[in-house]
């Protein structure tokens, strides 16, 4: 495979066959990511990208499921993809998911049934990071984005009938926001109603522009515990039907999964259980150095 590293994808796609339709991010100025920032956004040519699916089918003729690297793939344009949806459905008889990143700046602007044609052709996910539902964090990280726009972006994925993943990024306000930062993701969650809520924690790594405020003291990253106490407000502010919702990144603390509304209690109870500790060994400082 011609892979242009680093490529990343969710952790509920680690058995899936990862086909790099584009590389990079066409945005690639938030303050907290460092996902793409050695590499310039471009899409692959369809005829490249049909020659990485021939290698992958000669060595894996049965993959159910495709995650569509790199960072916002659902930029591409609906021509193109298509193609590469039909090239990957004929290839793959047992094809059950096909997935990609979906930022909400890259969706708003694109018609219902553009996004439906896509879902027509096999596009059955996208992931879209939320990071947080509070504009006042959205401007500070230049997400480029408001909470209106996510939950525009939203609606638009929902009637065009492809399921939605999105992810709040824990600690994103710091200890200055935290509080604004829960409530206010929730709410915008109640309304863009997904169908999985994620959570993945922020590591800020050196490099980005974060990490100099970080040492200046413009921004004072919160605890574990304080990471924990911020789930919990959020949980305690979600009003949403037939979601689930799951703390399932390397970057978390405690591993939660739930359906809302019905688990919010136990989920909620769970974060009590660890907080009620007077030093919860899940809640130490941990160093990761990549994502
Ligand atoms: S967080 Fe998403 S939109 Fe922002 S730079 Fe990283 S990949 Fe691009």
């Amino acid at each position: 495979m011609r892979y242009e590293e680093p490529v990343f994808r969710p952790p509920c796609e680690a058995a899936s066959l990862i086909i790099q339709a584009t590389v990079g991010c066409p945005h690639n100025r938030c303050t907290f990511c460092s996902m793409y920032k050695e590499k310039k956004y471009r899409v692959r040519p369809v005829l490249e990208i049909k020659e990485d699916i021939d290698m992958a089918r000669s060595v894996w003729a049965d993959p159910t499921s495709v995650f569509l690297a790199d960072g916002n793939t659902i930029a591409m344009r609906t021509g193109g993809f298509i193609e590469v949806l039909d090239y990957l459905n004929e290839a793959f008889p047992r094809l059950e998911r096909i997935s990609c990143y979906g930022g909400a700046r890259f969706i708003r602007g694109r018609d219902v049934a553009d996004l439906t044609r896509l879902a027509e052709h096999g596009l059955k996910i996208i992931y879209m990071g939320l990071e947080s539902g509070d504009d006042e964090i959205l401007r500070r990280v230049r997400k480029g984005v408001t909470a209106d726009d996510y939950v525009k972006a939203a609606e638009k994925v929902k009637q065009a009938g492809i399921e939605l993943s999105v992810y709040v990024l824990a600690g994103l306000g710091g200890r200055g926001r935290t509080r604004e930062h829960a409530i206010n993701s929730a709410l915008t969650l109640n309304r863009m109603k997904p169908d999985y809520i994620r959570i993945r924690t922020l590591v800020i790594l050196p490099g980005v522009p974060m990490y100099e405020e970080v040492l200046s003291g413009e921004f004072e990253e919160c605890s574990g515990r304080e990471i924990a106490q911020e789930t919990r407000l959020l949980l305690s502010h979600l009003d949403v039907e037939g979601a689930r919702f799951l703390s399932d990144h390397v970057s978390n603390y405690l591993p939660l999964y739930g359906r809302l509304p019905e688990d919010r209690e136990e989920l909620i109870a769970a974060i009590d259980q660890v907080l009620a500790h007077p030093d919860p060994p899940m809640l130490k400082p941990r160093i990761i150095h990549s994502l």
